[in-house]
C-alpha cells in the first residue's frame, strides 16, 4: 500500500470559500481512501500565511519526506491553492518533493506525474495567481479611483493624518502640533542659509518627533522636504497619477519649489532606487553570474544613459570589474531570450487541445461526483427516517443508540454536504484562461514589451521561475517554465519522428 503525508493549512480568512482544518482533513482522507494510500502522519498548519515561504509545518513535512523519503510516496493537499499561493511557490516545493522522489497530490484536483498532468497543474497554479491578481488588482483600481477624486487612501504622512471615516472631512486633516512644525522646517530649507542638518535640529529641539515619538533621521527629513503632498498634491508616478489633493496644504507650492531647488543645488537629487522603478524591470531579478548578487538599476544624475550593475563591491566579475551593462542592452537579450521560448504555433494549439481535453474529462469527474453525492444524501435522509421511525414508532431503538445514530447521520450529511458544495463550485472557465495562456505561449516577448511594470515582473517570474544570471555578456541557462520544458520535450518528440520519415502528431495522452 502506497503512503502519503497529509499537509492541511488554514488559508486566509478573507478567502470566500475557507475550509476548517478537519474539514480538509477528512476530504484528504477520502481521497487517500479512494487512491488505496495509507496516511502515515498529518500536518496542519495553523494561522499563518502561505506568504510566508518558511512555514514552519511545511518544512517539518519536507524534513520527514527527506528522512523517510523509502516509506513516503504521496504529499495530499486539500487543494493547490492550499499548497502554495503563488507560482514560484508552487514550483519550489514541488520540485523539492519531487528531488525526494515523492509525489503531490490534490483532494479536489487531478493532478498526475504525466505530462498532462504537468500541463494541467501549471495552468491551474496560474489560475490560483491569476485569482490572486485580480482581487489586488480589485483594490488597486478602488485605490486609483479614489486618488482621482483627490482622496488620499493611504496611510497619511507625518502631520497629516487621516480623518476619521465617516466624518465628511477632507481625507487629510492637520496634525495641529506637527503641521506647524513641518512648516517651520520648509520656511528654514527655503532660505538656503541652513544645511537641511541644521534646519533638522532645530525643529526637533521644537518638538518635531516622529508618530512613535521618536527623533527624525536625515533620510525621513529628506524624504518630507521630497513629498509634494505637503503642498497639496498627490503624486504617484507608478500609477500615472497626478492630482490636486481634497486636503489642505501643509504649506504653499512657491515654498515647496524653492525647498527643491536649494535640494537639488546641493546635490540632494531624487532617488532612482525606489524598490520598483518601472525604469528597472529587470532589477534584482536578474542575477550576477560571478557572485550570485541581485543586479540594481542605476541612472547617473547627470548622464542619459541607465545601467544594471552588480550590487557587491568586492566583486570582480570576470576579474577585471564588476557587472555593468547599459539597461537597454540587458532587455535586448532578455527578449531574445524570451522569444526563443515560444515554441512553434502548432504545439501551442496543441497545449490547447490537451487542456481541453483534461478539462473536459474533469467537467465530466466532477458531475459523476455531485451525482454520487446527491444518492448518499438520499440515503442519510432515508436512513434517518428509518431510525425515527423504529425508536418512536417501533420502539426498537433505546433513547440513548437513537440519539448517538442520529448524531452520528447528521455529522456525515454535513460533511456530504460541503463536500456537494464544493464539487458544485464552478470550475474556472477554461475558455476564458486559453487566450491568455495562449497568448503567453505564443509570443511572451511581446507581453512583456507592452506590460506595465508589476505584470512584467510576474510574468519574467512565470517564464523563469528561478530568475537569471547575467555576466556581462549573456544569460546563463535558465531554469524555464514547467510549461514551456513540457511543451519543449513535445516538440523534441516530434522532431523525432519526422526525421525517422512519416508524420505523425504526438498524441496528447
Ligand atoms: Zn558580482
Amino acid at each position: 500500500m502506497r503512503r502519503a503525508l497529509l499537509y492541511l493549512r488554514v488559508s486566509d480568512p478573507r478567502q470566500v470559500h475557507n475550509l476548517s482544518l478537519e474539514t480538509q482533513e477528512q476530504m484528504c482522507r477520502a481521497y487517500c481512501e479512494r487512491e488505496g494510500m495509507e496516511v502515515v502522519e498529518v500536518f496542519r498548519e495553523e494561522g499563518e500565511s502561505a506568504k510566508t515561504r518558511y512555514r514552519t509545518e511545511l518544512n517539518r513535512l519536507l524534513e520527514t519526506c527527506s528522512e523517510r523519503r523509502d516509506e513516503i510516496d504521496a504529499v495530499v493537499v486539500y487543494s493547490l491553492s492550499r499548497f502554495a499561493r503563488n507560482q514560484s511557490d508552487h514550483q519550489l516545493l514541488r520540485r523539492a518533493l519531487r528531488g525526494l522522489g515523492v509525489v503531490l497530490r490534490s483532494a479536489t484536483e487531478p493532478i498526475d506525474e504525466s505530462e498532462t498532468g504537468a500541463l494541467l497543474e501549471g495552468v491551474l497554479a496560474s489560475v490560483h495567481q491569476f485569482e490572486n491578481d485580480l482581487r489586488t488588482r480589485r483594490t488597486i483600481d478602488g485605490m486609483k479611483k479614489a486618488l482621482s477624486m483627490g482622496r488620499w487612501p493611504f496611510k497619511g504622512p507625518l502631520g497629516l493624518p487621516n480623518s476619521p471615516k465617516g466624518s465628511g472631512l477632507p481625507s487629510l486633516i492637520h496634525d495641529m502640533d506637527r503641521a506647524p512644525m513641518i512648516r517651520n522646517a520648509f520656511e528654514l530649507v527655503a532660505t538656503g542659509e541652513l544645511t537641511k542638518v541644521e534646519a533638522l535640529r532645530q525643529v526637533t529641539a521644537l518638538g518635531l518627533t516622529t508618530a512613535t515619538g521618536k527623533p527624525i533621521s536625515p533620510q525621513h527629513f529628506t524624504k518630507i522636504l521630497r513629498n509634494r503632498i505637503y503642498a497639496g498634491w498627490i503624486v504617484l508616478e507608478e500609477w500615472g497619477v497626478e492630482v490636486r489633493g481634497d486636503f489642505e496644504p501643509i504649506v504653499g507650492e512657491e515654498i515647496f519649489q524653492r525647498v527643491q531647488e536649494v535640494l537639488d543645488s546641493r546635490g540632494l537629487k531624487k532617488s532612482h532606487h525606489a524598490l520598483d522603478n518601472p525604469l528597472f524591470p529587470l532589477r534584482r531579478f536578474v542575477r550576477c553570474a560571478w557572485c550570485d548578487t541581485p543586479m540594481t538599476g542605476n541612472a547617473p544624475n547627470s548622464g542619459r544613459h541607465r545601467y544594471y550593475f552588480c550590487r557587491n563591491r568586492a566583486c570582480q566579475g570576470d576579474g577585471k570589474k564588476r557587472v555593468s551593462v547599459r539597461t537597454e542592452k540587458m532587455e535586448r537579450s532578455f527578449l531574445d531570450l524570451v522569444e526563443n521560448l515560444a515554441p512553434r504555433p502548432e504545439l501551442v494549439s496543441l497545449f490547447a487541445e490537451i487542456v481541453r481535453d483534461v478539462w473536459s474529462k474533469r467537467h465530466r469527474a466532477q458531475a459523476a461526483r455531485r451525482d454520487r453525492l446527491a444518492r448518499r444524501l438520499d440515503e442519510l435522509r432515508s436512513a434517518r427516517n428509518g431510525l425515527v421511525d423504529a425508536h418512536v414508532h417501533k420502539g426498537q431503538l433505546d433513547a440513548e443508540t437513537f440519539r448517538e445514530q442520529m448524531e452520528r447521520n447528521r455529522s456525515d450529511e454535513a460533511v456530504v454536504k460541503r463536500q456537494l458544495a464544493d464539487a458544485t463550485q464552478e470550475v474556472p472557465d477554461v475558455e476564458s484562461i486559453l487566450p491568455f495562456a495562449e497568448r503567453v505561449l505564443r509570443d511572451p516577448g511581446s507581453l512583456w514589451e507592452h506590460s506595465e511594470l508589476p505584470q512584467r515582473q510576474r510574468l519574467q517570474r512565470y517564464l523563469f521561475p528561478e530568475g537569471l544570471r547575467y555576466d556581462g555578456e549573456s544569460f546563463g541557462i535558465a531554469v524555464r517554465s514547467p510549461v514551456f520544458e513540457t511543451l519543449g520535450s513535445l516538440e523534441a518528440e516530434r522532431e523525432e519522428v519526422v526525421t525517422l520519415g512519416g508524420f505523425e502528431p504526438p498524441s496528447p495522452g
